[in-house]
């Protein structure tokens, strides 16, 4: 077959990674740091998306003025679903909209006392493990997750990679594992809608204790303004990309790609998978505007 369209290389088109994370939550580099990283990678345009929290955003926009890439403000948030935990990003939200931020701050309160509660557990199982070892390894004002229990049993020389405290420990069927306060997902979507953003479900069928994310909360987030699925994703197959599209198409949502990011705590590299220009010109048509793509001048 003729390609219609000769290519153009003098035309590229922009690479879009619409998901990472900073040392805000639990990636390894700071914001200023990762968007360094990203304009090194060749990314023309970065989403930041921090595990409930919007507290990156203004060192990440300084960053990406500096170095002539453009910005998604945006942010991941973690939602209670069947006894495990499932992401929601919210791209572009207005990052003063109350109901938003009283939410994330409570989800964030609610995941320190869970930490503490795993570290005991492990404690006790013998596993050398201190909270406040584990406190050393979130940066001030951070989300802190697991993987920051993760840092520290590497900083104590346990292991060498957060892979390993996962598959040994940190798994959400794990003995160790406690929950923490986190929204349902149709609220979530509700959350961001509100607030002028754009919700789109991260890695959706990512294996999780109850199995992956079914049609019909998907369905159920959709009436509720979910816009799109993040189908092109390490954690997911050509079936699952063959499903999120399928599912797209019936129900009229985008679909998205990413590399999720998080510095040496994941394999994961900038730009492995992206986004389309006009997915990204439909995310933005979306948001109510309060909060804008920042692009670099001229
Ligand atoms: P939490 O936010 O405390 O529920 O922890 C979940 C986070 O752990 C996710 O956002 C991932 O970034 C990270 N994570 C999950 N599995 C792994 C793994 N095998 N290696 C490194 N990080 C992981
Ligand atoms: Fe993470
Ligand atoms: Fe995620
Ligand atoms: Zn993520």
């Amino acid at each position: 077959m003729r390609a219609t369209e000769a290519p153009d290389p003098g035309r590229a088109r922009p690479v879009i990674d619409l998901h990472a994370h900073s040392s805000v939550s639990d990636g390894t580099e700071s914001p200023a740091q990762l968007v360094a990283s990203a304009a090194a990678a060749g990314i023309d345009v970065l989403a930041i998306t921090d595990h409930d929290t919007v507290a990156g955003w203004d060192e990440a926009s300084a960053a990406a003025r500096e170095h002539g890439i453009a910005l998604v403000r945006g942010i991941e948030i973690s939602c209670a679903w069947r006894h495990t935990s499932i992401h929601l990003l919210g791209y572009l939200p207005d990052p003063g909209d109350r109901p938003l931020l009283e939410e994330l701050a409570r989800a964030r309160d609610s995941r320190a006392t869970r930490l503490e509660r795993m570290v005991e557990r492990m404690a006790a199982d013998a596993i050398p493990l201190t909270y406040q070892e584990v406190l050393a390894q979130v940066a001030p004002g951070a989300t802190p997750g697991r993987p920051h229990i993760a840092d520290a049993l590497i900083a104590n020389g346990t292991i060498e990679h957060r892979d390993e405290a996962f598959r040994s420990w940190l798994g959400d069927d794990s003995p160790y594992y406690v929950g923490h306060y986190a929204p349902d997902p149709v609220r979530a979507v509700e959350l961001v809608r509100a607030a002028g953003g754009v919700p789109v479900l991260a890695h959706p069928f990512t294996r999780t204790r109850s199995g992956a994310v079914d049609d019909h909360l998907v369905g159920r987030m959709r009436a509720a303004g979910l816009a799109g699925l993040e189908a092109y994703h390490r954690d997911h197959g050509p079936e699952e990309v063959a499903h999120a599209t399928e599912l797209a198409e019936r129900l009229g949502l985008l679909l998205t790609g990413s590399s999720d990011y998080h510095g040496t705590g994941k394999r994961n590299r900038l730009g492995e998978n992206t986004t389309t220009p006009e997915v990204l010109e439909a995310i933005e048509a979306t948001a109510s505007g309060v909060t804008e793509v920042l692009r670099p001048a001229g």
